[in-house]
Protein backbone atom coordinates (compact mmCIF):
# COMPACT_ATOMS: atom_id res chain seq x y z
CA UNK A 1 0.00 0.00 0.00
CA UNK A 2 1.18 3.14 -0.86
CA UNK A 3 1.43 6.02 2.23
CA UNK A 4 -1.20 8.61 0.02
CA UNK A 5 -3.10 7.92 -3.06
CA UNK A 6 -2.45 10.95 -4.50
CA UNK A 7 -3.13 11.15 -8.49
CA UNK A 8 -3.28 15.09 -9.39
CA UNK A 9 -4.48 18.02 -9.52
CA UNK A 10 -7.84 18.99 -11.60
CA UNK A 11 -9.55 22.43 -12.34
CA UNK A 12 -13.09 22.12 -10.98
CA UNK A 13 -14.40 25.30 -13.25
CA UNK A 14 -12.51 24.25 -16.94
CA UNK A 15 -10.82 20.67 -16.25
CA UNK A 16 -7.32 21.14 -16.65
CA UNK A 17 -4.97 18.65 -15.02
CA UNK A 18 -1.78 19.45 -13.61
CA UNK A 19 0.85 17.18 -12.10
CA UNK A 20 1.06 17.06 -8.65
CA UNK A 21 4.64 16.24 -8.00
CA UNK A 22 5.41 20.20 -9.02
CA UNK A 23 4.14 23.35 -7.11
CA UNK A 24 1.31 24.62 -8.60
CA UNK A 25 -0.81 28.24 -7.64
CA UNK A 26 -3.84 28.70 -9.40
CA UNK A 27 -5.03 27.03 -12.89
CA UNK A 28 -4.44 29.30 -16.22
CA UNK A 29 -8.08 30.11 -15.85
CA UNK A 30 -8.20 31.31 -12.48
CA UNK A 31 -10.04 28.83 -10.93
CA UNK A 32 -8.42 27.17 -7.64
CA UNK A 33 -6.97 23.32 -8.14
CA UNK A 34 -8.60 20.40 -6.62
CA UNK A 35 -6.66 17.32 -5.23
CA UNK A 36 -7.44 14.04 -6.82
CA UNK A 37 -6.98 10.74 -5.90
CA UNK A 38 -7.32 6.99 -7.05
CA UNK A 39 -10.04 6.14 -5.56
CA UNK A 40 -10.81 3.07 -7.66
CA UNK A 41 -7.42 2.06 -6.56
CA UNK A 42 -7.74 3.16 -2.75
CA UNK A 43 -11.29 1.37 -2.54
CA UNK A 44 -10.11 -2.26 -3.16
CA UNK A 45 -6.97 -1.28 -1.20
CA UNK A 46 -8.65 0.39 1.50
CA UNK A 47 -10.91 -0.83 4.83
CA UNK A 48 -12.26 0.81 7.65
CA UNK A 49 -10.23 -1.78 10.11
CA UNK A 50 -7.08 -0.69 9.14
CA UNK A 51 -7.79 2.62 10.84
CA UNK A 52 -8.81 0.96 14.80
CA UNK A 53 -4.93 1.06 14.97
CA UNK A 54 -3.95 3.99 14.19
CA UNK A 55 -3.06 7.43 16.04
CA UNK A 56 -6.24 10.09 16.92
CA UNK A 57 -5.21 12.92 14.73
CA UNK A 58 -5.80 13.56 10.92
CA UNK A 59 -3.05 11.81 9.47
CA UNK A 60 -4.78 8.62 10.55
CA UNK A 61 -6.42 9.18 6.89
CA UNK A 62 -2.95 9.43 5.08
CA UNK A 63 -4.51 7.46 2.08
CA UNK A 64 -6.93 10.59 1.41
CA UNK A 65 -3.86 13.30 1.62
CA UNK A 66 -1.25 14.39 -0.43
CA UNK A 67 1.92 13.89 1.27
CA UNK A 68 3.44 10.97 -0.53
CA UNK A 69 6.74 10.61 2.13
CA UNK A 70 5.54 9.83 5.64
CA UNK A 71 9.30 11.33 6.31
CA UNK A 72 7.47 14.98 5.11
CA UNK A 73 4.64 15.32 7.61
CA UNK A 74 5.11 17.74 9.89
CA UNK A 75 2.40 17.58 12.83
CA UNK A 76 1.82 19.04 16.12
CA UNK A 77 -1.05 16.36 16.75
CA UNK A 78 -4.03 18.12 14.71
CA UNK A 79 -7.11 16.27 14.34
CA UNK A 80 -9.47 13.85 16.19
CA UNK A 81 -11.05 16.89 17.88
CA UNK A 82 -13.81 15.79 20.17
CA UNK A 83 -17.78 15.45 18.76
CA UNK A 84 -19.97 16.79 21.52
CA UNK A 85 -23.47 15.87 22.18
CA UNK A 86 -25.32 19.10 23.82
CA UNK A 87 -28.56 18.04 25.07
CA UNK A 88 -29.54 20.80 27.20
CA UNK A 89 -28.77 23.45 23.81
CA UNK A 90 -31.18 20.77 21.53
CA UNK A 91 -33.74 21.15 23.75
CA UNK A 92 -33.65 24.38 23.96
CA UNK A 93 -33.39 24.47 20.01
CA UNK A 94 -36.08 21.50 19.73
CA UNK A 95 -33.91 19.35 18.12
CA UNK A 96 -33.52 16.03 19.46
CA UNK A 97 -29.95 15.38 18.46
CA UNK A 98 -27.68 18.94 18.41
CA UNK A 99 -23.63 18.19 18.18
CA UNK A 100 -20.48 20.27 18.34
CA UNK A 101 -17.73 19.58 16.62
CA UNK A 102 -15.25 21.19 18.79
CA UNK A 103 -12.05 22.40 17.04
CA UNK A 104 -10.85 24.37 19.91
CA UNK A 105 -8.67 21.68 21.08
CA UNK A 106 -6.52 21.74 17.84
CA UNK A 107 -2.93 23.45 18.36
CA UNK A 108 -3.28 27.22 17.92
CA UNK A 109 -6.62 27.05 19.24
CA UNK A 110 -8.65 26.81 15.46
CA UNK A 111 -9.34 24.92 12.66
CA UNK A 112 -6.90 26.53 10.19
CA UNK A 113 -4.45 23.73 12.00
CA UNK A 114 -5.58 21.63 9.88
CA UNK A 115 -5.13 23.51 6.50
CA UNK A 116 -1.37 24.62 7.82
CA UNK A 117 -0.67 20.59 9.15
CA UNK A 118 -1.17 19.04 5.51
CA UNK A 119 -0.41 22.76 3.46
CA UNK A 120 3.02 22.78 5.13
CA UNK A 121 4.02 19.09 5.02
CA UNK A 122 2.93 19.23 1.29
CA UNK A 123 4.88 22.49 0.77
CA UNK A 124 8.19 20.82 2.44
CA UNK A 125 7.69 17.83 0.47
CA UNK A 126 7.85 20.08 -2.71
CA UNK A 127 11.25 21.91 -1.39
CA UNK A 128 9.25 25.29 -0.70
CA UNK A 129 11.61 27.26 1.32
CA UNK A 130 9.76 30.48 1.15
CA UNK A 131 6.13 31.16 1.01
CA UNK A 132 3.50 34.63 1.90
CA UNK A 133 0.25 34.49 2.86
CA UNK A 134 -2.70 37.26 3.81
CA UNK A 135 -4.88 36.26 6.79
CA UNK A 136 -7.68 37.80 9.21
CA UNK A 137 -5.12 36.38 12.10
CA UNK A 138 -6.21 32.39 12.96
CA UNK A 139 -4.56 31.03 9.50
CA UNK A 140 -1.73 33.45 9.67
CA UNK A 141 -0.93 32.04 12.97
CA UNK A 142 -1.07 28.85 12.31
CA UNK A 143 0.70 28.59 9.09
CA UNK A 144 3.81 30.92 11.03
CA UNK A 145 4.12 27.89 13.83
CA UNK A 146 3.80 25.07 11.40
CA UNK A 147 5.90 26.59 9.36
CA UNK A 148 9.13 27.52 11.65
CA UNK A 149 8.19 23.82 12.77
CA UNK A 150 9.12 22.91 9.19
CA UNK A 151 11.90 25.53 8.46
CA UNK A 152 9.85 27.88 5.62
CA UNK A 153 10.50 31.29 6.42
CA UNK A 154 6.84 33.02 6.37
CA UNK A 155 5.88 36.58 5.89
CA UNK A 156 2.44 37.30 6.80
CA UNK A 157 0.30 40.09 6.21
CA UNK A 158 -2.90 40.87 8.69
CA UNK A 159 -5.31 43.82 8.82
CA UNK A 160 -4.10 45.64 12.33
CA UNK A 161 -7.44 45.10 13.92
CA UNK A 162 -7.04 41.27 13.52
CA UNK A 163 -7.20 39.72 17.00
CA UNK A 164 -4.31 40.59 18.85
CA UNK A 165 -3.13 37.14 20.14
CA UNK A 166 -2.40 35.99 16.51
CA UNK A 167 0.10 38.84 16.02
CA UNK A 168 1.69 37.43 18.83
CA UNK A 169 1.34 33.73 17.30
CA UNK A 170 3.12 34.88 14.62
CA UNK A 171 5.63 37.24 15.63
CA UNK A 172 6.76 34.56 18.72
CA UNK A 173 7.25 31.81 15.28
CA UNK A 174 9.54 33.90 13.71
CA UNK A 175 7.85 34.91 10.80
CA UNK A 176 7.92 38.36 8.67
CA UNK A 177 4.97 40.03 9.96
CA UNK A 178 2.91 42.84 8.54
CA UNK A 179 -0.18 44.92 9.63
CA UNK A 180 -2.25 46.27 7.07
CA UNK A 181 -4.22 49.33 7.67
CA UNK A 182 -7.58 47.96 5.80
CA UNK A 183 -9.07 44.55 5.48
CA UNK A 184 -7.76 41.17 4.37
CA UNK A 185 -8.68 41.85 0.68
CA UNK A 186 -5.91 44.66 1.00
CA UNK A 187 -3.39 42.17 2.86
CA UNK A 188 -3.78 39.95 -0.64
CA UNK A 189 -3.18 42.61 -2.95
CA UNK A 190 0.39 43.63 -0.89
CA UNK A 191 0.86 39.77 -1.18
CA UNK A 192 0.22 39.14 -4.57
CA UNK A 193 3.13 41.57 -5.19
CA UNK A 194 5.59 40.32 -2.97
CA UNK A 195 4.60 36.73 -3.90
CA UNK A 196 5.41 38.13 -7.78
CA UNK A 197 8.72 40.38 -6.85
CA UNK A 198 10.44 37.62 -4.92
CA UNK A 199 9.32 34.71 -6.32
CA UNK A 200 7.29 33.17 -3.37
CA UNK A 201 5.04 30.48 -2.65
CA UNK A 202 1.75 31.72 -2.46
CA UNK A 203 0.18 30.14 0.45
CA UNK A 204 -3.12 32.47 0.24
CA UNK A 205 -6.70 31.04 0.76
CA UNK A 206 -7.37 28.40 -2.15
CA UNK A 207 -4.22 29.56 -4.34
CA UNK A 208 -2.39 26.36 -3.14
CA UNK A 209 -4.44 23.05 -3.41
CA UNK A 210 -3.57 21.52 -0.28
CA UNK A 211 -5.26 23.60 2.44
CA UNK A 212 -8.66 22.17 1.56
CA UNK A 213 -7.31 18.42 1.71
CA UNK A 214 -6.56 19.59 5.71
CA UNK A 215 -9.73 21.11 6.42
CA UNK A 216 -11.21 18.33 4.50
CA UNK A 217 -10.68 15.72 7.16
CA UNK A 218 -13.18 17.50 9.68
CA UNK A 219 -15.90 15.74 7.35
CA UNK A 220 -13.98 12.64 7.31
CA UNK A 221 -13.48 12.74 11.46
CA UNK A 222 -17.62 13.40 11.62
CA UNK A 223 -18.08 10.93 9.51
CA UNK A 224 -15.83 7.89 11.41
CA UNK A 225 -17.34 9.48 15.10
CA UNK A 226 -20.89 9.40 13.75
CA UNK A 227 -19.39 5.21 13.23
CA UNK A 228 -20.19 5.85 9.04
CA UNK A 229 -23.19 7.05 8.82
CA UNK A 230 -23.85 10.61 8.21
CA UNK A 231 -25.23 13.71 10.45
CA UNK A 232 -28.77 15.71 8.40
CA UNK A 233 -27.27 19.27 8.21
CA UNK A 234 -23.78 20.23 8.91
CA UNK A 235 -23.56 24.64 9.52
CA UNK A 236 -20.21 26.14 9.30
CA UNK A 237 -19.28 29.35 9.90
CA UNK A 238 -17.81 30.79 6.28
CA UNK A 239 -15.14 33.15 5.45
CA UNK A 240 -13.86 32.09 2.23
CA UNK A 241 -15.74 28.49 2.49
CA UNK A 242 -12.83 26.39 2.39
CA UNK A 243 -14.15 24.06 5.22
CA UNK A 244 -17.09 23.86 3.75
CA UNK A 245 -15.90 22.81 0.38
CA UNK A 246 -13.28 20.50 2.13
CA UNK A 247 -16.56 18.66 4.23
CA UNK A 248 -18.11 18.61 1.07
CA UNK A 249 -15.06 17.05 -1.13
CA UNK A 250 -14.53 14.73 1.89
CA UNK A 251 -18.03 12.99 2.08
CA UNK A 252 -18.14 12.89 -1.70
CA UNK A 253 -14.60 11.02 -1.44
CA UNK A 254 -15.82 8.66 1.03
CA UNK A 255 -19.04 7.63 -0.76
CA UNK A 256 -16.79 7.17 -3.56
CA UNK A 257 -14.68 4.13 -1.84
CA UNK A 258 -17.80 3.09 0.15
CA UNK A 259 -17.45 3.92 3.34
CA UNK A 260 -21.10 5.99 3.72
CA UNK A 261 -23.73 5.37 1.87
CA UNK A 262 -27.16 7.64 1.55
CA UNK A 263 -28.11 11.37 1.15
CA UNK A 264 -24.69 14.08 1.98
CA UNK A 265 -26.23 16.28 4.71
CA UNK A 266 -27.53 19.32 3.64
CA UNK A 267 -24.77 22.02 4.10
CA UNK A 268 -25.29 25.71 5.58
CA UNK A 269 -22.85 28.16 4.96
CA UNK A 270 -23.31 30.90 7.80
CA UNK A 271 -22.11 34.38 7.52
CA UNK A 272 -22.49 37.68 9.54
CA UNK A 273 -25.01 40.45 8.77
CA UNK A 274 -22.25 42.31 8.03
CA UNK A 275 -20.22 40.25 5.58
CA UNK A 276 -22.69 37.96 3.69
CA UNK A 277 -22.04 37.52 0.22
CA UNK A 278 -22.53 34.13 -0.21
CA UNK A 279 -25.72 34.62 1.68
CA UNK A 280 -26.81 37.04 -0.80
CA UNK A 281 -25.76 35.00 -3.86
CA UNK A 282 -27.62 32.21 -2.15
CA UNK A 283 -30.96 34.25 -2.14
CA UNK A 284 -30.29 35.60 -6.01
CA UNK A 285 -29.50 31.75 -7.02
CA UNK A 286 -26.41 33.12 -8.09
CA UNK A 287 -23.45 30.90 -9.62
CA UNK A 288 -21.06 33.43 -7.36
CA UNK A 289 -20.86 35.80 -5.11
CA UNK A 290 -19.76 39.99 -5.47
CA UNK A 291 -17.77 42.00 -3.30
CA UNK A 292 -19.08 43.25 -0.04
CA UNK A 293 -18.15 46.71 0.20
CA UNK A 294 -17.22 47.82 3.87
CA UNK A 295 -17.81 44.27 5.48
CA UNK A 296 -17.71 44.61 9.19
CA UNK A 297 -18.23 41.77 11.95
CA UNK A 298 -16.51 41.00 15.30
CA UNK A 299 -16.34 37.05 13.83
CA UNK A 300 -12.48 38.18 12.21
CA UNK A 301 -12.26 34.72 10.38
CA UNK A 302 -15.87 35.13 8.14
CA UNK A 303 -15.09 38.54 7.39
CA UNK A 304 -13.92 37.88 4.15
CA UNK A 305 -15.67 40.45 1.41
CA UNK A 306 -15.15 38.51 -1.72
CA UNK A 307 -13.95 34.75 -1.43
CA UNK A 308 -11.94 33.17 -4.51
CA UNK A 309 -13.77 29.57 -4.02
CA UNK A 310 -17.47 31.23 -3.51
CA UNK A 311 -18.46 29.18 -6.64
CA UNK A 312 -17.02 26.18 -5.06
CA UNK A 313 -19.44 26.94 -1.69
CA UNK A 314 -22.35 27.26 -3.30
CA UNK A 315 -22.13 24.42 -5.38
CA UNK A 316 -21.69 22.44 -1.69
CA UNK A 317 -24.94 23.89 -0.66
CA UNK A 318 -27.23 23.65 -3.92
CA UNK A 319 -26.03 20.11 -4.86
CA UNK A 320 -26.90 19.27 -0.75
CA UNK A 321 -30.05 21.97 -0.77
CA UNK A 322 -28.58 23.61 1.59
CA UNK A 323 -28.86 27.22 2.63
CA UNK A 324 -26.95 29.84 3.62
CA UNK A 325 -27.81 32.12 6.36
CA UNK A 326 -26.29 35.46 7.77
CA UNK A 327 -26.66 36.46 11.81
CA UNK A 328 -26.09 39.79 13.66
CA UNK A 329 -23.05 40.10 15.68
CA UNK A 330 -25.41 40.70 18.62
CA UNK A 331 -27.05 37.00 17.84
CA UNK A 332 -23.42 35.93 17.91
CA UNK A 333 -23.18 36.86 21.46
CA UNK A 334 -26.60 35.68 22.94
CA UNK A 335 -25.34 32.32 21.87
CA UNK A 336 -21.63 32.48 22.52
CA UNK A 337 -23.60 33.16 26.18
CA UNK A 338 -25.91 30.25 25.78
CA UNK A 339 -23.33 27.72 25.01
CA UNK A 340 -21.00 28.44 28.27
CA UNK A 341 -24.10 28.79 30.35
CA UNK A 342 -25.99 25.50 28.80
CA UNK A 343 -22.87 23.76 28.17
CA UNK A 344 -19.72 25.23 29.46
CA UNK A 345 -17.75 25.79 26.41
CA UNK A 346 -16.53 28.81 25.43
CA UNK A 347 -16.61 29.09 21.88
CA UNK A 348 -15.37 31.58 19.01
CA UNK A 349 -17.59 34.25 17.91
CA UNK A 350 -17.97 32.41 14.30
CA UNK A 351 -18.47 28.93 16.15
CA UNK A 352 -21.20 31.01 18.14
CA UNK A 353 -22.84 32.48 14.38
CA UNK A 354 -23.13 29.06 13.21
CA UNK A 355 -25.19 28.46 16.47
CA UNK A 356 -27.06 31.21 15.98
CA UNK A 357 -28.26 29.67 12.85
CA UNK A 358 -28.92 26.71 14.03
CA UNK A 359 -31.69 28.57 16.33
CA UNK A 360 -32.85 29.77 13.46
CA UNK A 361 -33.09 27.55 10.90
CA UNK A 362 -35.23 25.32 13.41
CA UNK A 363 -37.61 27.97 14.41
CA UNK A 364 -38.17 28.50 10.84
CA UNK A 365 -39.53 24.24 10.62
CA UNK A 366 -35.89 24.08 8.44
CA UNK A 367 -34.29 21.68 10.34
CA UNK A 368 -36.81 19.07 11.51
CA UNK A 369 -36.97 18.19 15.51
CA UNK A 370 -35.96 14.60 15.16
CA UNK A 371 -32.49 15.87 12.81
CA UNK A 372 -29.20 14.88 13.50
CA UNK A 373 -27.28 18.50 13.54
CA UNK A 374 -23.62 19.10 13.84
CA UNK A 375 -22.46 22.64 14.28
CA UNK A 376 -18.94 23.44 13.13
CA UNK A 377 -17.01 25.59 15.98
CA UNK A 378 -14.24 26.60 14.43
CA UNK A 379 -11.82 27.87 17.60
CA UNK A 380 -11.22 28.34 21.28
CA UNK A 381 -13.26 32.00 22.59
CA UNK A 382 -10.18 32.10 25.18
CA UNK A 383 -8.58 33.95 21.36
CA UNK A 384 -11.21 36.57 21.83
CA UNK A 385 -10.44 37.83 25.10
CA UNK A 386 -12.50 40.85 24.25
CA UNK A 387 -15.51 39.45 22.62
CA UNK A 388 -17.23 39.39 26.04
CA UNK A 389 -17.10 42.34 28.04
CA UNK A 390 -17.51 42.04 32.12
CA UNK A 391 -19.02 43.59 34.83
CA UNK A 392 -17.91 42.15 38.22
CA UNK A 393 -18.37 44.24 41.80
CA UNK A 394 -14.64 44.85 42.93
CA UNK A 395 -14.31 43.85 47.04
CA UNK A 396 -11.50 45.75 49.06
CA UNK A 397 -9.69 43.30 51.68
CA UNK A 398 -11.87 42.95 54.12
CA UNK A 399 -15.10 43.42 52.86
CA UNK A 400 -17.93 41.02 52.22
CA UNK A 401 -20.46 39.44 49.98
C1 LIG B 1 -10.93 31.21 9.07
C2 LIG B 1 -11.99 30.98 10.04
C3 LIG B 1 -13.30 30.65 9.64
C4 LIG B 1 -13.71 30.59 8.20
O1 LIG B 1 -13.06 29.57 7.54
P1 LIG B 1 -13.14 29.34 5.98
O2 LIG B 1 -12.86 27.91 5.80
O3 LIG B 1 -12.13 30.23 5.36
O4 LIG B 1 -14.51 29.72 5.54
C5 LIG B 1 -14.22 30.37 10.63
N1 LIG B 1 -13.89 30.41 11.94
C6 LIG B 1 -12.65 30.72 12.36
C7 LIG B 1 -12.37 30.76 13.82
C8 LIG B 1 -11.65 31.02 11.43
O5 LIG B 1 -10.43 31.32 11.86
ZN1 LIG C 1 -9.13 26.02 -15.06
Amino acid sequence: MSYSYLSHLECPQCGEQYEAGAVQQLCVCGSPLLVRYKLEELKEAWSKAELSGRKADLWRYHELLPVSDEGNVVTLGEGMTPLLELPRLGADYGIARLMMKDESLVPSGSFKARGAAVGISKAKELGVAKLAMPTNGNAGAAWALYAARAGIEATIVMPQDAPKITRSEVALAGARLYLVNGLISDAGKIVAREVADKGLYDASTLKEPYRIEGKKTMGLEIAEQLGWEMPDVILYPTGGGVGLIGIYKALQELKEIGWVQGRLPRLVAVQADGCAPIVKAWEEKAERSEFWPDSATAAFGINVPKALGDFLVLKAVYETDGAAVAVSDAEMSAEQAKLARLEGSFICPEGAAAFAAARKLAERGWIKPHECVVVLNTGAGIKYPDSVQVEAPLLEPGEFI
